[in-house]
């Protein structure tokens, strides 16, 4: 298990937005982010606007700048939350 191998009582540093392959799509600000590649549904997302692994701040791939993880952005580091996709 990763916990045996990684210490788990302290923090390290999370990734940027770039370096992870972040963007936002607003076009599916109002879609069911319970289907599909979403922050929403990701096991790393922390609700409302956090993530655990990537920076709320900085550029995405794109250049913007929206100060948070929103629920309809996505990464290269998604990794299905089965509690919540459907
Ligand atoms: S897809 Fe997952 S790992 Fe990537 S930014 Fe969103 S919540 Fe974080």
């Amino acid at each position: 298990m990763a916990s045996e191998v990684i210490a788990t009582d302290r923090q390290y540093p999370k990734l940027s937005k770039a370096a992870s392959g972040y963007i936002e799509i607003d076009h599916f600000k109002n879609a069911d982010l319970h289907t599909g590649y979403f922050c929403y549904n990701c096991i790393y997302f922390i609700k409302d606007n956090h993530c655990a692994i990537v920076e709320d701040g900085g550029p995405d791939v794109n250049g913007r700048e929206s100060g948070i993880i929103a629920p309809y952005g996505l990464c290269t580091l998604w990794d299905p939350n089965e509690k919540e996709a459907r």
